[in-house]
């Protein structure tokens, strides 16, 4: 091969028959970078990635996907919505119980639903006090504003919280996965905490899903059964209706658990954000709604793009699960 000529100023070992490998400049990344990624700088040349078989990749992946899959077969909580009330809900939980096996459930390949962006695409994302409590918790930053806080860009805070929720043993996010039905039993008189639960009330006891992409394929390819977790309590976090949201609560009207939704009404910053913090519940035993999924079953107006009520619409889910989850659990081993 024809020598290659390298100005002499351009830090680049040259491949040749005796390599002069220049050793890391230490003044190169100011100590700024560990010295094992600094001693990569002006090396690329020898540089070269540990061996592998492609047999081995795959079997990496799958492995341990099945494995998760088996593992949250049986789930103690389903988080469905991998938006900002559902990461909310989920770090809330997992952080106050890392006993619990938590799955949650994003149709999209990309979880953080909405919160990738403020309102009409725009970077920031405005958060009403005391919403700032929740992002000095999970360590998102912010500029103070008085009454509202502002993090500089809605994707520094989903990226935050979807890494402090990832990295948390207990729970397991399946993307690209969509919930398709819920799995319910019949709740009998007497098995609610006052005993005023009727016949014909059923009680949520997990989630039916399937790869999205099969989802979206029902109508044109047939046998594509789907999957399930079982859980005795399951939160649904699907945003407001439209070709995927408001998923649980469309069904729990399907299955004249509710009578109607009462639609989302206009927009009222002010009204929207307290009614729906203080409406997350369990709609049905075993379900529990938060977000604006439950702005189509109250009737709340919308909000807006301001986002402190997605994220205490989470931390109330997590207390809901908390307050019900040993009641609903006794229910699902009888
Ligand atoms: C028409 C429209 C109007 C809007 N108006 C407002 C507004 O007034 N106020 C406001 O705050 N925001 C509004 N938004 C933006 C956005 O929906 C919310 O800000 C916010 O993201 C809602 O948070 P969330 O966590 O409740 O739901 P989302 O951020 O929407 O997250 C829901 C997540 O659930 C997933 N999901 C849905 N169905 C399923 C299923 N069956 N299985 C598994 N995963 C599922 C979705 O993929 C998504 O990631 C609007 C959006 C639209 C499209």
């Amino acid at each position: 091969m024809a020598p290659i000529a390298i100005p002499t100023s351009t830090p680049v070992a040259v491949a040749s028959k005796a390599p002069a490998v220049k050793s890391p400049d230490p003044d190169t990344t100011n100590g700024k970078l560990s010295p094992a990624l600094t001693a990569m700088f002006h090396n690329w040349s020898t540089f070269s990635f540990a061996p592998i078989r492609e047999s081995t990749v795959s079997r990496a992946m799958t492995r341990r996907y099945f494995h998760d899959l088996d593992t949250h077969a049986e789930s103690d909580v389903v988080i469905i919505g991998a938006g900002s009330c559902g990461l909310s809900c989920a770090y809330t939980l997992a952080t106050l119980r890392p006993d619990l096996r938590i799955s949650i459930v994003e149709a999209g390949v990309a979880p953080g639903g909405g919160a990738w962006l403020g309102g009409q695409l725009f970077s920031a994302m405005v958060m009403r006090k005391p919403a700032d409590v929740f992002l000095r918790d999970v360590g998102v930053p912010f500029e103070d504003e008085g009454d509202y806080v502002v993090v500089k860009h809605a994707a520094l805070f989903t990226s935050t919280v979807l890494s402090r929720v990832l990295g948390m043993e207990n729970v397991k996010l399946f993307n690209a996965t969509a919930v398709e039905d819920l799995i319910t039993r019949r709740h009998h008189e007497g098995d609610g905490e006052d005993g005023e639960e009727g016949e014909g009330k059923i009680r949520v006891a997990g989630v039916v899903t399937n790869w999205t992409l099969v989802s979206m394929h029902h109508d044109d390819q047939s046998c594509m059964d789907p999957n399930t977790i079982n859980a005795p309590v399951v939160v649904s976090t699907t945003g407001h209706d439209g070709p995927f949201g408001a998923f649980s609560v469309k069904r729990l009207v399907g299955m004249k658990q509710i009578e109607k939704l009462g639609g989302m009404r206009g927009l009222d910053m002010q009204a929207a954000e307290d009614a729906i913090v203080k409406g997350t519940r369990e709609i049905v035993p075993g379900l529990i709604v938060g977000g604006m999924e439950l702005s189509e079953v109250d009737g709340a107006n919308r909000m807006g793009p301001t986002f402190g009520a997605m994220v205490l619409s989470g931390v109330k889910a997590a207390e809901e699960v908390l307050r019900v989850f040993d009641l609903r659990k006794a229910q699902n081993d009888k």
